[in-house]
């Protein structure tokens, strides 16, 4: 029976490790940002980025916006970002009144093209988003090459990135801030929530401040110290960005067994990669030699010769009981950006084209290798 079972195409890897540190947090008593939250910043700067500091937020997008505003992009503003993204990469841009930019993406990796960011920067150009698509980096040093001969702020959408290394280098090393997402599907998840590091500690102080309503000490801070609790000060209308600290212990679970659900998603990657190697199917590009992938996506696209089209493999995918999705569906061919940026497939002529050949295949941690073998039949059976 459960093998006949549907395989989702995605799966939160929840332990009663994260059930119990839930449930304390709620027994506790504390429910709002508190102790774990600033525990789980502390343990997640250290474990990605030592010397960086972590702010929580209750979501990725958040954590975007958050950045944007502490590096001081406004109304005016142009931010480049790819069209190989989903939605919240462009949206925060509008938050604050400036205008996305879409750019094509490189067609071996999904990421970002800097040479189609080259050539959309104009004089009012404040920052670039490259999104590590899948789990795979954008090279940290081609990156700031770009960034510095323009003059760019650079603020990562790391929201598929943890783990992942590039150039030996672990992802936002060298950016003004990168952001990391614990939605639901994510590498980790707190159900919902995010955090974003920066080095910058102003950075950190403008971001810790607009979380909150623009409150210049938190309600932790506040209950903590010896100054009257009652008092604070609004510095600025900010925003309600918060992570609450029941999600936040959830985290610092995930955050610990973070490497080994890596490493099994890792596993399930190269077991796909070595079972799909003879059929007529496109692979996705993996990590350079020693690098971590953090394979949140293992995206395979069909090829002219692979007999049946996307929307078709799909189908017989769910008749034999797997699930699947597209990731993603390139911004510029949604009606609202293509109607707010005016960009058009032709101009976006790599996302444009790719986008009718990709399809995800299931992949996450808690899957089991019955699971994984029944994707590959499936596979199989369709394309062989
Ligand atoms: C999931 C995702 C986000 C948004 O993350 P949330 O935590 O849900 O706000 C942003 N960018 C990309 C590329 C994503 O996949």
């Amino acid at each position: 029976m459960a093998a006949a079972s549907f395989i989702p195409f995605a799966l939160p890897d929840i332990t009663e490790a994260e059930v119990d540190a839930v449930a304390e947090a709620v027994r506790s008593g504390w429910l709002t940002t508190g102790r774990n939250a600033h525990a789980f910043e502390v343990e997640f700067a250290a474990a990605i980025a030592p010397g960086r500091t972590a702010v929580a937020v209750n979501s990725a997008t958040a954590g975007l916006h958050l950045a944007l505003e502490a590096v001081g992009v406004g109304p005016g503003d142009e931010v480049i970002v790819p069209a190989w993204t989903f939605t919240a990469t462009a949206e925060v841009v509008r938050y604050l009144g400036a205008q996305p930019v879409i750019v094509d993406v490189d067609a071996a990796t999904l990421n970002i093209d800097l040479d189609a960011a080259e050539r959309a920067v104009t004089d009012r150009t404040r920052a670039v988003i490259p999104v590590h698509f899948a789990g795979l980096g954008v090279s940290p040093s081609a990156l700031a090459a770009f960034a510095s001969r323009h003059g760019l702020s650079v603020v990562e959408d790391a929201a598929h990135a943890i783990p992942t290394t590039t150039e030996g280098e672990m992802v936002g090393t060298g950016s003004d801030a990168v952001v990391f997402s614990f939605y639901a599907t994510k590498t980790m998840t707190t159900g919902e929530g995010g955090m974003v590091l920066v080095s910058d500690d102003a950075l950190a102080t403008r971001m810790r401040t607009m979380r909150l309503h623009g409150i210049n000490r938190d309600v932790f801070d506040r209950y903590q110290s010896t100054t009257p609790s009652w008092h604070y000060e609004v510095v600025a209308p900010g925003f309600k960005y918060n992570l609450p600290d029941p999600a936040a212990a959830m985290g610092r679970v995930q955050l610990g067994r973070s490497a080994a659900m890596g490493a099994r998603r890792a596993e399930i990657a190269a077991t796909y990669d070595s079972a799909f190697a003879d059929l007529p199917l496109h692979l996705p590009a993996g990590p350079q030699a020693k690098d971590a992938h953090a394979w949140h996506l293992y995206v395979i696209r069909m090829q002219d010769d692979s007999g049946i089209d996307r929307d078709g493999f799909i189908s017989r995918m769910a008749e034999a009981g797997v699930g699947t999705s597209v990731h993603f569906i390139p911004l510029h061919l949604h009606p609202v950006w293509r109607d707010l940026c005016d960009q058009h497939e032709e101009d976006l002529p790599v996302a444009t084209a790719e986008f009718k050949k990709v399809v995800s295949l299931p992949i996450f941690s808690s899957m089991t290798q019955d699971q994984v073998h029944r994707v590959i039949e499936a596979v199989r059976e369709i394309l062989a």
